[in-house]
């Protein structure tokens, strides 16, 4: 059986090729990810673009901002009685504590900087690996809704396991230098292929290893064997 550095390998030859993130500052990319708690890709956009259609996001100008300015921005991406304030902390704590520039953040070791972004208020795990691995290129392991599915499935972690526990087995095996990339690809694999409802189990480069029970080469079979931990 391949290991799940290999079995990724594999997912990645039949994914499309897409343009993983867009050109922003470490800041922008911030807020970009502040933005995408609980919500789609789709809204964490719109929710962007009218903020930056009405502020320039950096901590300085952020940090002056009106809370009801903010929110009316960034209603698309939704929870914005709770994201607006807490752009508005991390825009003064950006601008207090490492004057303004997240370099000084991103510089630091990587645990440290994990603890440190950890210590702003807002900033989850998911959060703070997100923000490390995408915009940093740090090599942090950040768990979503896919990554999470895909690890119960395949067995690697417990069916209650938490963030922690699926962070840490998926870094066990996939070697430094290829968690950023794996961590894209896996979500998109969990959005295209082995989906929450209807995974596409038939189109699957990895059905021969893969552990869960309810998987089926017959199309829409699948549904039937959901489980709780799916
Ligand atoms: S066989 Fe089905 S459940 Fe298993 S990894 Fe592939 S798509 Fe997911």
């Amino acid at each position: 059986m391949s290991s799940i550095s290999e079995r990724i390998d594999r997912i990645l030859e039949v994914l499309p090729k897409r343009r993983w993130y867009r050109a922003l500052t470490p800041f922008e990319r911030l807020v970009s990810t502040i933005l995408s708690q609980n919500t789609s890709r789709e809204a964490t956009i719109k929710g962007f673009k009218k903020l930056k259609e009405r502020f320039a996001i950096t901590p300085e100008v952020l940090a002056e901002a009106s809370v009801e300015e903010i929110k009316a921005c960034i209603k698309p991406s939704g929870l914005y009685n709770t994201k607006a304030p807490r752009i508005r902390e991390v825009a003064r704590i950006i601008l207090d504590e490492y004057g303004g520039d997240l370099d000084n953040l991103i510089r630091l070791p990587l645990d440290m900087a994990r603890e440190r972004l950890l210590r702003i208020p807002g900033v989850g795990f998911k959060t703070a690996d997100v923000f490390l691995s995408v915009v940093c290129r740090r090599e942090s392991f950040p768990v979503d809704t896919h990554i999470s599915r895909i690890a119960k499935r395949w067995k690697m972690v417990r069916g209650n396991a938490g963030y922690e526990e699926i962070r840490l087995a998926f870094e066990a095996v996939i070697p430094r230098g290829k968690r950023r990339r794996d961590h894209l690809s896996l979500i998109e694999f969990g959005r295209e292929i082995c989906r929450a409802r209807g995974p596409r189990c038939e189109t699957c480069p990895v059905y021969g290893e893969c552990e869960w029970e309810g998987k089926s080469r017959s199309k829409g079979e699948s549904y039937r064997f959901l489980t709780k931990s799916s």
